[in-house]
């Protein structure tokens, strides 16, 4: 079956009752049991709820594996994924990772005692190098935040495999309509939904999936025993976000590329990252594991030419925001905003400076874009 079919109707009818075609929201924080040991396959939803169900049934669909949790948050979902491990773990991961798991990693698990390391993932030797006895997970994050660098899933997960740690792939940027980490070996994926799975930016939300019953099983217990699982209103609104996944990230990519090739020969832009650019370093890595680039774009202003506060200020339909993947055109500075949070040294060490622009490229008409960021950067 096409994924876009799949999007559109796995686990949506779920209503018995007045055979609705659009899933209910079951708004309710418990369920009667008929007599005691009796119900209908739910108690509690922290625990369990059909709405989520269905979400969790369609995310599966797209991705494979063999379960879902929908959580809050995306980090709602890393932080229950970290609870797979304990202090004194060894994970390995990514020098540029999403600015809020390297806060958690770095600031919150790090002075608990877990041990991290943070490095160039593009370096398979250097990954390789990192594996102690104690390492019991790869983090991989491709393509990158914000500099769009490609992990080699496939080498990387084999490395995980021969040390025995779990490999996760946090798939946000690409969505399953792009990339599909499970197809390379990896045991867990999560996502941000906040971002394309939902589509909307009206939601935050999360979710991590499964590729056999041992990880499930602990995974929904960590989900309920933390108390991270997503409400039924939310779980409903990413549904409603999902059964457009496809369209919208081949609208997202159309502009991404022709945005990508005119910052590309703009004089006031000194470099662009974007993995559908004929400039960008890993063409054979992009063809091998990805089946599309997506629409999250950076690029150098020359910031003497056209201050950053100027340009972001000029721009009429790229909303100066953190998040990304919703139908409407954002930018963002990550020193300043989205990656601040590591601080200057690790920004530096990853390669992003002070002059590094973060784009999510909407939906809107490529044209229209194009003129406004051209106006904008005229300086
Ligand atoms: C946004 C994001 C997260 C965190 O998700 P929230 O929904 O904001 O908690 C994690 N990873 C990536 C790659 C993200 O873009």
């Amino acid at each position: 079956m096409d994924i876009r079919t799949k999007s559109v109707h796995t686990g949506v009818k779920i209503d018995k009752t007045y055979n609705s075609v659009i899933t209910p929201i079951y708004q309710t924080s418990t369920f009667f049991f008929d007599e005691i040991g009796k119900n209908k396959g739910y108690d509690y939803t922290r625990s369990g709820n059909p709405t989520r169900a269905a979400l969790e049934a369609n995310i599966v669909a797209l991705e494979g594996g063999v379960n879902c949790s929908a959580t809050a948050t995306g980090m709602a979902a890393i932080t229950a994924v970290m609870f797979f491990l304990k202090p004194g773990d060894h994970i390995i991961t990514g020098d540029d990772i999403y600015g809020g798991t390297y806060r958690l990693f770095k600031y919150v698990l790090e002075p608990m005692g877990y041990k991290f390391s943070f490095i160039n993932m593009r370096d398979l030797k250097k990954v390789k190098a990192e594996v102690t006895k104690d390492t019991k997970m790869i983090w991989i994050e491709t393509p990158s935040n914000p500099l769009l660098n490609i992990v080699d899933m496939e080498g990387t997960i084999d490395i995980a495999k021969k040390a025995k740690a779990l490999s996760v792939v946090d798939n946000t940027f690409l969505s399953p309509y792009f990339q599909r980490p499970l197809e390379f070996g990896a045991d867990i994926v999560v996502h941000s939904t906040t971002k394309y799975l939902n589509g909307h930016s009206d939601v935050v939300g999360g979710c991590i999936v499964y590729t056999n019953s041992q990880l499930q099983e602990r995974g929904r217990y960590l989900v309920n025993a933390l108390g991270v699982s997503q409400s039924p209103y939310d779980a409903w609104l990413v549904l409603r976000g999902v059964k457009t996944l496809g369209p919208r990230m081949e609208a997202h990519q159309a502009n991404a590329i022709k945005i990508a090739n005119f910052l590309e020969k703009h004089k006031n832009v000194k470099k662009v990252y974007y993995p559908g650019l004929k400039s960008h370093p890993q063409p054979d890595l992009i063809k091998k594991q990805m089946k599309g680039f997506g629409a999250m774009l950076a690029f150098e202003l020359n910031t003497a030419k056209v201050p950053l506060n100027q340009f972001f200020k000029k721009l009429k339909y790229f909303a100066l925001a953190e998040s990304l993947g919703g139908v409407e055109s954002l930018i963002e500075t990550p020193w300043f905003m989205s990656h601040a949070s590591m601080g200057p040294k690790a920004l530096e060490a990853s390669g992003i400076t002070q002059e590094t622009v973060r784009v999510s490229v909407g939906i809107e008409g490529a044209e229209d874009l194009i003129a406004d960021l051209d106006q904008a950067l005229k300086g």
